[in-house]
């Protein structure tokens, strides 16, 4: 299915009826028609139109009064004062490049895990990460005993998906085919064989836009696939800590979920079309005083080469 290029990766859909060339460096999805490659809307950058900041706002502040209580210590003078209270403004920055790193590292093992899952039927022994931060070990544990616990049989992973009837694109993290685990406070009830859609996230908290996003990539898998997704499990990779939850979606959240997905997608592009036509406004306000000072330079310069004329 995948096609190498030299700038984008190609991808088709619907049987090869749709192409989809993506950047991977910008994360932009243009779709083919024709000769012409038409922008589509990504799922996630959709979703950024929800403000997170009054989590994030609090996060950030915890971090660097966490980061100014450690290095400072009684007494002190002044100028070292300010050196630390300059360097804690930064901290924020370092501590989510740090979690990033763990979190990458984690998802990678995990990702490899599962394609080796996937091409390998039963894989009998189970390799963890040699990693000296103990962090991405835990992470990666937790993994592997959900997906044990769960019996999780992997049907794909890292997919491209596109909603022909909504015109977005996105890649989901997995389908997989799950059953119930044996601890009732994980799984309160028994069932079997669900198809249900996974995704990895390596956060400090479950945000609401996690359930938006995953109602996007299961109603295009469906419109594309024609299979029916029974659940949706969120799971969370504690970038610190390694902590694990899982957030387990039965098919009756769907509708909620993917309603506001499609709020998010119609004020994305409400809003796009504004700023389009502000900046457009814009624009023309420019060319237009560039114009006036022009008119204006040019009738001074006339008058000033009359009176020269006439003197
Ligand atoms: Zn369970």
């Amino acid at each position: 299915m995948k096609i190498k290029e030299p700038e984008f990766e190609s991808y088709l859909f619907y049987d090869g009826a749709v192409e989809l060339k993506y950047d991977p460096k910008k994360h932009v999805y243009l779709l083919v028609k024709g000769e012409k490659l038409i922008p589509q809307d990504g799922v996630t950058t959709i979703c950024k139109i929800i403000d997170k900041s009054n989590i994030l706002i609090n996060w950030a502040v915890k971090v660097t009064v966490e980061n100014l209580l450690a290095s400072v210590h009684f007494p002190i003078e002044e100028e070292e004062f300010v050196k630390a209270v300059l360097k804690a403004k930064t901290a924020h920055r370092e501590r989510l490049e740090d979690a990033g790193n763990v979190g990458t590292q984690a998802h990678n093992w995990i990702e490899g895990f599962i394609k080796h899952s996937i091409t390998v039927e039963k894989p009998n022994v189970i390799e963890f990460p040699v990693s000296l931060d103990e962090r991405v070990n835990n992470c990666c544990w937790a993994a592997t005993k959900w997906m044990l616990s769960h019996n999780v049989r992997w049907v794909c992973t890292e997919r491209k998906v596109y909603s022909q009837g909504y015109e977005y694109a996105g890649t989901l993290d997995g389908v997989a085919i799950v059953d119930s685990c044996d601890d009732r406070n994980c799984c309160p009830y028994e069932y079997k064989n669900r198809r249900s859609l996974i995704d990895w996230k390596t956060s400090g908290y479950i945000y609401n836009e996690y359930f938006f996003q995953t109602a996007a990539y299961q109603f295009a898998y469906e419109e594309e696939t024609g299979d029916t997704i029974d659940d949706r499990w969120i799971i969370r990779l504690g970038k610190d800590d390694g902590a694990f939850e899982a957030w387990h979606l039965e098919g009756e959240t769907f509708g909620e979920d993917f309603m506001t997905f499609l709020s998010c997608l119609e004020l994305t592009r409400q809003v796009r079309s504004v700023t389009n036509r502000v900046n457009q406004r814009k624009n023309d306000l420019k060319a237009e005083k560039k114009i006036r000072v022009k008119m204006a330079k040019e009738k001074n310069n006339a008058k000033d080469g009359t009176e020269e004329h006439y003197t």
